[in-house]
């Protein structure tokens, strides 16, 4: 079977480097990585351009809840949103809304930190570490599981399990981790489509093409 490392290098070869992650600043991607989910990207721009002269820690912590909720109803689940950016915002507070002090702290701690405020789950957290705080982890969501899924592999259920096999295969650098996220997102959306567009794929000719027959 196709390895983790060659999947990688395929999906590179065909697409280039891929740093995804649409943001202007550090908290703007943050506030993204909480408002896209359960939702596309397209309804968290619309969340983003109601928000566009708040996009600041300390502004959004001094918006009343009901306020923020509403700004960020595009997004969808917009009242839990709105807790969970607040209860962000909070824990952010304690480093003085200072990016570069938080990324003082070691992976571990940090992952801890982020999984422990409500709302904030592992997916959520790797977006963050991977992409605001420097950290070398390999970000895991439904597109990376369904492409694993179907090249053939057997894909843990657990996300942490899922991205320590996915870490154990790739160089413990950041640009790869951030690279490997944007490829991910770029084939599912070019070729393995919920109903898949295989002919021209760069991973056909190793692709098992589980549960597509
Ligand atoms: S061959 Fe088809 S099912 Fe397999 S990875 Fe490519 S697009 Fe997805």
């Amino acid at each position: 079977m196709i390895t983790i490392h060659e999947i990688y290098q395929k999906l590179l070869d065909r697409q280039g480097i891929q740093r995804w992650w649409p943001a202007e600043s550090d908290f703007e991607m943050m506030l993204g990585a909480i408002l896209v989910q359960n939702t596309n990207w397209r309804n968290v721009e619309k969340a983003l351009a109601n928000l566009v002269t708040f996009i600041e820690p300390e502004k959004i912590r001094d918006m009343p809840l009901e306020e923020l909720a509403q700004r960020i109803r595009p997004s969808g689940f917009y009242n839990q949103k709105a807790m969970k950016i607040k209860a962000f915002v909070a824990w952010f507070g304690v480093y003085n809304f200072d990016v570069a002090e938080v990324k003082k702290q070691p992976l571990d701690v940090l992952r801890a930190e982020l999984v422990g405020i409500k709302g904030i789950g592992p997916e959520t957290a790797d977006c963050m570490l991977a992409y605001t705080f420097d950290k070398p982890v390999v970000v895991v969501d439904a597109y990376t599981r369904r492409i694993f899924g179907r090249v053939g592999y057997e894909v843990p259920k657990k996300y942490d399990d899922f991205r320590r096999m996915l870490e154990e295969s790739l160089p413990s650098e950041l640009a790869v981790v951030q690279t490997f996220h944007g490829l991910v997102l770029m084939h599912c959306k070019e070729h393995c489509l919920k109903k898949p567009i295989c002919s021209g794929c760069p991973l056909e000719s190793d692709c098992l093409k589980v549960g597509m027959a």
